[in-house]
């Protein structure tokens, strides 16, 4: 069972690598985007850890809604209230058990992703966030570890992809040979479930 300690486990396992990769998502952001893929994360996940220090919700459904609630707040642009929704939705759909089995945990995160892909209108492969959370939610009933592979390949895999969403869209075909900064910042999300398991 996963009790509301590995989801904090959760959350400060992608804070700490939102942190050590946030160069390399602004980076990636710079080639296709505005460049401050990584430091909206950064400021997100820096507000989500104090906030959940701060009012120390108890049930993984309340943890995630309020790591979802401060992410919109907080993160500008596009990926603030995706995330949000994404984390918002997952939450409210584990209820307030103080336990969820991993299969209860696949299915809120199925639905957290629907909840994106209504909000931001992308579908997989139209290079977003998208192409490495489906797999990623698919992948789910083998485990974190598939999981992680699934959605780190599903970054990967948005580098020949043109985007069709989002500000890379602007870019038309230049967006071709660039890896997606949200797709690989959903990757470091979805690693997050294997490093609080393991
Ligand atoms: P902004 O583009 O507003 O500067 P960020 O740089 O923080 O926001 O986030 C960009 C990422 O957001 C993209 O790489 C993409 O993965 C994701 N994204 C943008 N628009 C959408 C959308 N409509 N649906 C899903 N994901 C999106
Ligand atoms: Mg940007
Ligand atoms: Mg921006």
């Amino acid at each position: 069972m996963l009790d509301a300690d590995f989801f904090r486990r959760w959350v400060a396992a992608t804070a700490a690598s939102v942190d050590r990769e946030a160069e390399r998502l602004t980076a990636l952001d710079s080639a296709i985007g505005d460049a401050d893929h990584g430091s909206n994360m950064q400021r997100g996940f820096k507000a989500v850890t104090a906030a959940l220090e701060k009012e120390a919700p108890e049930t993984p459904g309340a943890i995630l809604m309020l790591a979802g609630r401060q992410l919109i707040s907080t993160v500008g642009g596009a990926s603030g209230p995706l995330y949000g929704t994404l984390l918002r939705r997952t939450g409210k759909a584990l209820g307030d058990a103080a336990e969820v089995t991993e299969a209860q945990l696949a299915e809120a995160l199925r639905a957290g992703v629907e909840g994106v892909m209504v909000l931001g209108g992308a579908a997989p492969g139209d290079k977003t966030m998208v192409d490495a959370l489906v797999p990623a939610v698919d992948a789910l009933g083998d485990g974190f570890a598939a999981a992680r592979t699934a959605a780190e390949e599903g970054a990967l895999a948005t580098v020949p992809l043109q985007a069709r969403k989002g500000r890379a869209s602007y870019l038309g075909e230049r967006s071709i040979g660039h890896q997606d900064p949200g797709a690989t910042s959903s990757a470091l999300l979805i690693a997050g479930l294997a490093e609080a398991s393991g």
